[in-house]
């Protein structure tokens, strides 16, 4: 099975992807994460996009629409979860277009829906495990006191560099101008889904199984 999940940032689309991979097997392919990886790395491309990634903007679809394609090229496990991506009318063109090329299809795109006030507040107070990338919030799921990630026991966390409220008001530009159109696109193709990522994390849980096992 193959799924978008779509929202804003902050809308808990890594989170869910997440569960996603532990429980049903299938493969995250977050294109952030793949920008992130190239630049701590330190690849050309890495370098080219981090100015970029830093002030919210939006890398080229050109870019992107590659790195998909690489992965595509792999193993799928239990299906492909695709975080982060479209995020544009072409990169939705062209996914449709890849899936095709693999006789793959679509299964549902689910859309996180959360309100802009709640967005600002969870980015704004987020953070990771170093480690394994368990996701806490200081307001709703602290750091354990102990210091230490309940998941694997690490005791480094990091903020993203893009998680303040300056980047966050030019992702939520970004998301509105260039993003959101895909909501429309994909209810024209009969795919969207839509889910309330306002609840706790088992609750949206819940609801995204009640989509992908209907
Ligand atoms: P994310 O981790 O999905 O919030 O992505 C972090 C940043 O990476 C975004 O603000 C963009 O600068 C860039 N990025 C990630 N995915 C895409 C995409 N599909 N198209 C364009 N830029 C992207």
């Amino acid at each position: 099975m193959n799924i978008i999940l779509l929202g804003p940032p902050g809308a808990g689309k890594g989170t869910q992807a997440r569960l996603l991979v532990e429980e049903r097997g299938m493969i995250q392919l977050s294109t952030g994460d793949m920008l992130r990886d190239a630049r701590s790395s330190g690849t050309e491309m890495g370098n080219k996009v981090a100015a970029i990634m830093d002030a919210g903007e939006l890398v080229t679809d050109e870019i992107v629409i590659g790195l998909i394609e690489e992965k595509l090229e792999g193993d799928n496990g239990g299906g492909f979860i695709f975080d982060g991506f479209p995020r544009t009318l072409a990169q939705a063109d062209a996914l449709g277009n890849l899936l095709d090329k693999h006789s793959a299809k679509l299964d549902a795109v689910v859309e996180m829906r959360v309100d802009d006030e709640a967005l600002v507040s969870r980015i704004t107070a987020r953070s990771t495990c170093g480690n394994c990338g368990e996701g806490y919030n200081d307001i709703s799921k602290p750091i354990p006191a102990d210091g230490k990630c309940s998941n694997c026991g690490g005791t480094e966390f990091k903020r993203r560099a893009d998680d303040n409220e300056e980047s966050l008001r030019t992702r939520l530009m970004e998301y509105y101008k260039k993003t959101s159109p895909l909501i429309g696109y994909y209810y024209a193709k009969g795919d969207l889904q839509s889910v309330n990522g306002l609840g706790e994390i088992d609750e949206v849980k819940a609801e995204i199984a009640g989509v992908l096992d209907t």
